[in-house]
């Protein structure tokens, strides 16, 4: 039976969002419905609610999430009732052409749940980056769960769903950061101080965190950066070269997505070095370079999906090096708020005060 739950709905372009009913249906083959126990409030939820993903309105908010399978669909033998699970916005297929190739990674068909959540009224909702778990309940598919330390707290692991992930993967899975590199991160909210968790753990000898606002210095410190760079009084670019010894950082992930910093990473970063884009640009943004420039100062430019991440090898490792004290994921959750505050939370993300915000449910 179709069963309600509240959800965080956008209903138009630049609204506010508001708490509405949702109804579930059952799960169909290969779906599961997940009880949400604890989902954090990301950019793209905002970027989603200013009409800047598509024009899918109404939006079902929330893709950080961890909670407690529920109920299963047909078929589903990847997870069962009652597992402690992390919701993915990547289940890979294994059938495509990435796939094929041992590249799963990139897969370019990934999973989703296949029925549709809905308003009371019947008016399908689009579930943030296919998942919608600012909810009660959500309705995934089965290959979005993976299973993770059932001790672990809900409210940090379920941000390995998305920023704290893609941060890391930058610098483990894409730039890859080596032993001995010296490594830059451009912007570090989460998404940065987690890729300067992640360059430490590769082994980097140097990590230097660069952002416009002292409290995200303080934090990527408090992560371990070895340096910081003030962004709203240096020139960054010269600065990073100063701090390596005049000749630029081995890898530069730019953490914001914008054309000024992805410009200072492409240029900062030392011959041969890695630029790494992992900070989500629009649409509307371009990039200019003399190409010359491309092949003189060699090296790699990339851009990171989700960190490079396979959800099933990932999440489970990010979890047991939390809880071996190795990384602190908890320390991400700035605050815990309710379903009905997290209009009030865009702002506060907005105004960069936390670097995480999570609903518990
Ligand atoms: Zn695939
Ligand atoms: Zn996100």
């Amino acid at each position: 039976m179709p069963q309600e739950v509240r959800g965080v709905v956008a209903l138009a372009k630049g609204e506010p969002v508001c708490v509405e009913t949702i109804v579930l249906p059952d799960p169909g083959p290969g779906e599961v419905i997940v009880r949400v126990q604890a989902c954090g409030v990301c950019h793209t939820d905002l970027h989603y609610r200013e009409g800047g993903i598509n024009d899918e309105f109404p939006f079902l908010l929330g893709h950080e999430a961890a909670g407690v399978v529920d109920t299963v669909g047909e078929g589903v033998t990847h997870v069962a009732v009652g597992d402690f699970v992390v919701l993915n916005w990547r289940a890979v297929c294994g059938r495509c052409r990435a796939c094929r190739r041992g590249r799963p990674w990139y897969c370019f068909d990934t999973h989703n749940a296949t029925q549709k959540m809905t308003l009371e009224d019947g008016t399908e909702l689009t579930p943030a980056l296919g998942i919608g778990a600012f909810a009660d309940k959500t309705l995934v598919h089965e290959g979005q769960c993976t299973k993770v330390d059932p001790t672990a707290d809900p409210a940090a692991a379920g941000l390995l769903g998305c920023g704290v992930m893609a941060g890391w993967g930058a610098a483990v899975n894409t730039a890859p950061v080596r032993q001995g590199d010296t490594v830059a991160v451009i912007g570090c909210g989460g998404v940065g101080s987690a890729a300067v968790a992640g360059a430490i753990y590769a082994g980097a000898r140097q990590v230097i965190a660069v952002d416009v606002d002292e409290r995200k210095l303080t934090w990527a410190g408090d992560f371990g950066a070895s340096d910081t760079v003030d962004a709203s009084t240096e020139d960054v670019v010269a600065r990073l070269r100063e701090l390596t010894g005049g000749f630029g950082p081995d890898v530069v992930i730019d953490a914001v997505g914008r054309p000024e910093t992805f410009r200072q990473a492409f240029e900062a970063r030392d011959l041969a070095g890695t630029a790494v884009l992992v900070g989500v640009p629009n649409p509307s943004m371009t990039f200019e370079i003399p190409l010359v420039e491309v092949f003189g100062h060699g090296g790699q430019i990339k851009s990171s999906w989700y960190g490079d991440c396979l959800p099933e090898r990932d999440f489970p490792l990010l979890v047991d090096l939390w809880q071996q004290g190795r990384f602190a994921l908890d320390r991400f959750v700035s605050e815990r708020i309710r379903l009905d505050e997290v209009e009030a939370a865009f702002d506060r993300m907005h105004e960069g005060g936390v670097l995480r915000s999570v609903v518990v449910l």
